[in-house]
C-alpha cells in the first residue's frame, strides 16, 4: 500500500509528491522513500539550507540507472532471457557499493528500494561508501551450477563496464552468495583482463575475500541488539529467538544468538518454517541451505522439531525477533500476535522486512524496535573492510576483523542514539538511524556543489 502524505511535514509533502509521480507503481520504494521523509521534520526545521540546496529531492534522483538485456542459454539448449539492473543512487560519501540480488520478483522499484535505504545504511558505517544496488530476476533455485555460471557471465558482460574499485562495488543479496561471486568475479577478470580485487565483495577467502564477510550481516545484527539489552541491563542468555528466513544473514544471526546464550527457536524459508524447543542445530541447517541447497522442511526429518508448511513464524512465541527473509514479511496482524506472545525486541536483518502498520503496531506497544538500515548494516560495512584489504594487499584475522565489525556496530547504535536525543526524540532508533545517515550524506552533498 503507497502511504499518504498526509503524516508528513509541509515541506516535505510536495517532495513525496514528486517521488510518487516520477515512479509509478514502484510501492516498495515509495515505501522506503516514506520511512526517511517520516523522520526528517526535525531536519527541516533545523537545517534550512537542505531544503535550499534541494538535497532531498536530490536525494531521492538516482545518479544513474542501468537497465539490460541478459542472455543466457539453459541445459537443454535454449535460450533463456532475464533483464538485469544497477541503480548507482548516491555517490557522496564514496563508489556506488551495494549487493545484487537475483530473485524472481525483482523489478527496477526493488531495487530502487534498496538502492534508497542502502544510502542511509553506508553512511551509518562511517566508512567512504556511497549508495547502490542492483540485480535480476533470475531464478538461481533449481538451476544447475553451469546454468548459474552462464546468466552470471552474461550478466557481468554487460555490468562490468559501470563497475571499478574506484566507481561501483557489487557485493551479493538474496540468491548472489559465494558461487555467484566467483562467476561474476571471473568473467569481470576475464574481460578487463584485471585482477581488481577491489570491484566485487564477498569474495572467497583465497581469492581476494575478507574473513567474517559470510558472517557478518548476521554477527552485526546480533551485536546490535546486543547493545541495545545491555542498554536495559540485560543479555541474550535465556532469551528465546524467532528468526525468519535460513539464508546468510539468517543462519549466521542464528550462529551468533547460540553464542551468546540465546536459544534459537524456530526459523523459515519461503515454504514454511520448523520449530526446534531444543534450539536450532545450526551444523545441520548450513549443510542443508549452504552445501545441498535443500528445503527447510528437510531440516525437521528424523528430529525432535515440527516443520509448518505455509503459516507464518510469527506465531512463535519468542523474546526476540530477527526479520531476516525479505521485505514486508512481518505485517500488524503478525506484529500483533507478537505484542501478545510477549516479545521485547523486533531488529530487522532483512531490508525493510517490517511493514509502516507492521512497525506503527509494535512501536506503540511499547517493543523496541531496530530498523534494518542500522541493524543489518554489518555486511556492507565488512564489504568496505574488505576493500580496505584489497587496497593494501593484506588480509587480516577472523578476531582483527570480527572486532572491527563490533566496533563499528557499537558505533552505529551509539550514533543513532545520540542523533535521536540530539533531535528531541530520545530513544527513537528509527528517527536516530534516519537523521544520522541522511545529514551526513547531505552535507557532503553540500559541500560538493550541485552536480
Ligand atoms: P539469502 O538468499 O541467503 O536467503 C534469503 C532467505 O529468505 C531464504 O531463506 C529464502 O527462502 C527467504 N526468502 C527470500 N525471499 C522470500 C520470500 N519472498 N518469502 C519468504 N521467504 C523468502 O539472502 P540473504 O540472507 O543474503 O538476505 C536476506 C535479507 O537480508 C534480504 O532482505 C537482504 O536484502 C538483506 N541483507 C542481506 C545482506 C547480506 O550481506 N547478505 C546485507 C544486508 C541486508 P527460499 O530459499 O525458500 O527462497
Amino acid at each position: 500500500m503507497t502511504p499518504t502524505t498526509s503524516d508528513l511535514h509541509p515541506t516535505l509533502r510536495p517532495m513525496y509528491e514528486t517521488v510518487l509521480r516520477r515512479n509509478p507503481g514502484e510501492s516498495e520504494f515509495h515505501q522506503a522513500a516514506h520511512e526517511v521523509f517520516e523522520s526528517l521534520s526535525p531536519v527541516v526545521a533545523k537545517r534550512p539550507e537542505y531544503v535550499q540546496a534541494s538535497i532531498i529531492e536530490r536525494i531521492c534522483e538516482p545518479e544513474r540507472q542501468i537497465i539490460f538485456r541478459v542472455p543466457w542459454v539453459d541445459d537443454a539448449g535454449k535460450v533463456q532471457i532475464n533483464r538485469g539492473f544497477r541503480v548507482e543512487f548516491n555517490s557522496a560519501l564514496g563508489p556506488y557499493k551495494g549487493g545484487l540480488r537475483f530473485h524472481p520478483s525483482v523489478l527496477l522499484g526493488t531495487v530502487k528500494f534498496l538502492g534508497f535505504e542502502q544510502i542511509f545504511k553506508n553512511a551509518l558505517t562511517g566508512l567512504p561508501i556511497g549508495g547502490g544496488k542492483g540485480g535480476s530476476d533470475f531464478d538461481p533455485k533449481g538451476r544447475s551450477d553451469g546454468e548459474v555460471m552462464r546468466f552470471c557471465q552474461s550478466f557481468m558482460t554487460e555490468l562490468y563496464r559501470h563497475l571499478g574499485e574506484y566507481t561501483d562495488v557489487p557485493a551479493g543479496d538474496i540468491g548472489v552468495g559465494g558461487r555467484e561471486i566467483g562467476y561474476l568475479f571471473g568473467q569481470y577478470k576475464r574481460i578487463t583482463n584485471r585482477y581488481e580485487a577491489g570491484v566485487l565483495t564477498g569474495k572467497g577467502l583465497s581469492w581476494g575475500g575478507s574473513q567474517v564477510r559470510t558472517e557478518a550481516t548476521g554477527y552485526g545484527l546480533v551485536y546490535f541488539v546486543d547493545e541495545m539489552l545491555r542498554a536495559q541491563q540485560t543479555s541474550f542468555e535465556g532469551k528465546k529467538v524467532v528468526i525468519s528466513g535460513s539464508g546468510n544473514v539468517a543462519i549466521y544471526a542464528a550462529e551468533k544468538v547460540a553464542q551468546l546464550a540465546g536459544t534459537v527457536v524456530a526459523m523459515s524459508d519461503s515454504g514454511g518454517y520448523v520449530v526446534d524447543e531444543n534450539g536450532m542445530d545450526l551444523e545441520v541447517m548450513k549443510d542443508l541451505k549452504e552445501i545441498r541447497r535443500g528445503r527447510i522442511s528437510e531440516y525437521a526429518e528424523g528430529r525432535e522439531a515440527r516443520y509448518l508448511e505455509g503459516g507464518t513464524i510469527w506465531d512463535v512465541p519468542c523474546d526476540i525477533a530477527l526479520p531476516c527473509a525479505t521485505q514486508n514479511e512481518l505485517d500488524e496482524t503478525h506484529a500483533a500476535t507478537l505484542v501478545k506472545n510477549g516479545v521485547r525486541i523486533v531488529a530487522e536483518g532483512a531490508n525493510m522486512p517490517t511493514t509502516q502498520a507492521g512497525t506503527r503496531a509494535l512501536r506503540e506497544a511499547g517493543v523496541q524496535f531496530a530498523p534494518g538500515k542500522a541493524a543489518n548494516a554489518g555486511g556492507v560495512a565488512t564489504s568496505a573492510l574488505e576493500m580496505q584489504q584489497n587496497a593494501s594487499r593484506d588480509s587480516w584475522s577472523f578476531e582483527t576483523t570480527d572486532a572491527r565489525l563490533r566496533d563499528i556496530m557499537q558505533g552505529i547504535y551509539g550514533s543513532c542514539m545520540m542523533t535521536a536525543e540530539e533531535y528531541g526524540m530520545p530513544g527513537d532508533v528509527i528517527a536516530g538511524a534516519n537523521i544520522a545517515g541522511f545529514t551526513q550524506v547531505a552535507d557532503a552533498m553540500l559541500s560538493q556543489g550541485v552536480i
